[in-house]
């Protein structure tokens, strides 16, 4: 993802990069001049100095793409999408295995060992999408290209250690990106967990249990024995439910890539959230610059389907190209439409590009001078 270092940040407000080092330690980052922040922390920095930070939009992902307006009538409700995030080691794969493998019924069960980066589950009848990305970083890069894919962050806390760097810097990335925190205190198996020492340590940070007269949920549970999941699942449906998430199903699908990458046997493939509308097979799109027709489509559980609707996760098959991580897909009218979108993305990437060089040489020779 983007990154600053301290001393640039401190540079643009016009302040010393000690206030702005001590401003970090506050924060619970530990931070030197030249140590690069990323874009969140750095929104959280310059908001405590008043500053805001504007992040700039990558605007090519939308480019030469007519945004379509939903009729209100057409909107029905979707499944909440979830993403973990939390401190290393503090158990974020476990749980997300935890709860997929907790979710899995008998017939399903081949197919878990297909991998794609997100799965659905149901709870009480209603569908939960969790997003399997490595946290941050897909975030981040989504965020900069103007995607919002999360509806709600667990933020996991090992009970036995506590909130640590990386814990804090997942608050800042759900604060700064507006998307309501869960609390998952995990590890609570172990005989040294200490979950109220936990919840001290969350309330420094802002994030007040509700418990405590605040409105953090917070939700002691074990990826081990599997102890309080139902719970932290239910406490997702309660957030998402306030929510009142919605999209159209009957319009052309538009989505983010949450993975991608180009397989020997199958080419590029990339695994998307349909986030409105719905994708078929035969559909036309466009992700970034790669173009295509979908091919095949395979769902979380390994299965090929025809279709996939709002806040389902699928890999496509059929691109020209592998597209990044974050970038936006749209299914559009027709093949030409695909190629014509694309290749104009292309023309403004290469130019792009071209411009940077030349800057770059009329620099130097401004140097030679
Ligand atoms: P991640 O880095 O946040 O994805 O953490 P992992 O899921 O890889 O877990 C790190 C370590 O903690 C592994 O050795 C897990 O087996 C262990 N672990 C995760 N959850 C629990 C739990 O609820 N109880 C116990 N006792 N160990 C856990
Ligand atoms: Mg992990």
């Amino acid at each position: 993802g983007d990154t600053i270092s301290v001393k640039d940040l401190a540079m643009k407000m016009n302040k010393s990069a000690g206030e702005l080092i001590k401003k970090l330690m506050g924060l619970g980052v530990m931070a030197t001049i030249n140590q690069e922040v990323d874009v969140e922390t750095a929104e959280i920095l310059a908001n405590e100095f008043g500053f805001e930070v504007d992040i700039k939009v990558d605007e090519s992902t939308y480019d030469f793409i007519e945004e379509i307006e939903d009729d209100p009538a057409d909107l029905v409700p979707r499944p909440c999408v979830v993403t973990v995030m939390g401190h290393v080691d503090h158990g974020k794969t476990s749980l997300l295995d935890a709860i997929r493998e907790s979710n899995v019924t008998a017939s399903e069960a081949g197919g878990i060992t297909q991998h794609i980066g997100a799965y659905q589950v149901v709870h009480d009848g209603k569908k939960i999408t969790f997003l399997d990305t490595p946290g941050h970083e897909a975030f981040t890069a989504m965020r900069a290209r103007g995607a919002q894919v999360t509806d709600i962050a667990i933020l996991v806390v090992a009970a036995d250690d506590g909130v640590m760097p990386q814990t804090v810097e997942a608050i800042n990335h759900s604060k700064a990106a507006e998307v309501p925190i869960i609390v998952a205190i995990n590890k609570i198996d172990k005989p040294d967990a200490r979950p109220e020492r936990v919840m001290q340590e969350l309330t420094e940070h802002g994030l007040v249990p509700e418990e405590w007269g605040g409105d953090t949920i917070c939700v002691p549970v074990s990826a081990k024995t599997r102890e309080g999941l139902e719970n932290l699942l239910e406490m997702i449906l309660l957030v998402a439910e306030v929510q009142e998430l919605k999209a159209n199903p009957k319009r052309l699908a538009k989505g983010t890539v949450i993975e991608a990458e180009l397989d020997k046997g199958r080419g590029p493939v990339a695994t998307v959230l349909v986030q409105t509308g719905t994708l078929k097979i035969g559909d036309s799109i466009v992700a970034g610059t790669a173009y295509g027709k979908v091919r095949a489509m395979i769902d979380d559980k390994g299965r090929r389907v025809k279709k996939a609707g709002p806040s389902t996760p699928v890999e496509v098959l059929g691109l020209s190209d592998v597209p990044q991580a974050g970038d936006i897909f749209h299914a559009v009218k027709d093949d030409k439409t695909a190629k014509t979108i694309s290749e104009k993305r292309l023309a403004k990437k290469r130019e792009e590009e071209l411009k940077a060089t030349t800057k770059v040489s009329l620099d130097d020779l401004f140097k030679q001078i």
